[in-house]
């Protein structure tokens, strides 16, 4: 058995008057949404990272420039579906992935599970796998601002 671990970054500006897209779900209660070429994701595009990352298969700008008409306005589900689909084309299975968002507002935690639902089966595994942590950033920097979101997250593949 083969294991490899990835990690994977992102970050979008914030802007008032936008839906806010979040672990592939829309936040209701956000004053601000995310700006970006494709639904501007930062979750899933942390996620996507990790994965590509994981599997050495360079990264999500790579795959999916956002220059490319093709990804504007995009549902970012539709990279995760198609960054499992590369890995398990070179023979990989995700094994689990770990993520944090960083930001102010609104509270993430109560939409973490319907997240995992939604995110779990796009990678081909169990809510169990999936694991989403949210933290402000204690009023600090661009995201203590409300000017931005990030998003960090690891993944763990392997091969038989
Ligand atoms: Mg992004």
């Amino acid at each position: 058995m083969k294991i490899r671990v990835g990690m994977g970054f992102d970050v979008h500006e914030l802007e008032s008057g936008r839906n806010f897209y979040l672990g592939g779900l829309q936040l209701p209660d956000a004053p601000k949404g995310a700006v970006g070429h494709s639904d501007a994701d930062v979750l899933i595009h942390a996620i996507c990272d990790a994965l590509l990352g994981a599997a050495n298969l360079r990264d999500i700008g790579f795959h999916f420039a956002n220059t490319d008409n093709r990804w504007k306005g995009m549902d970012s589900k539709f990279f995760l579906k198609e960054v499992t689909r590369l890995l398990e084309e070179k023979g990989w299975q995700i094994g689990n992935v770990d993520c944090t968002i960083c930001l102010e507002k609104p509270k993430v935690n109560p939409h973490v599970e319907e997240m995992k639902k939604i995110l779990a089966p796009l990678m081909n595994i169990t809510e169990d796998d999936v694991s989403i942590k949210a933290t402000t950033n204690e009023k600090l920097g661009y995201v203590g601002r409300e000017e931005g979101v990030c998003a960090y997250a690891v993944a763990l593949i392997q091969k038989a």
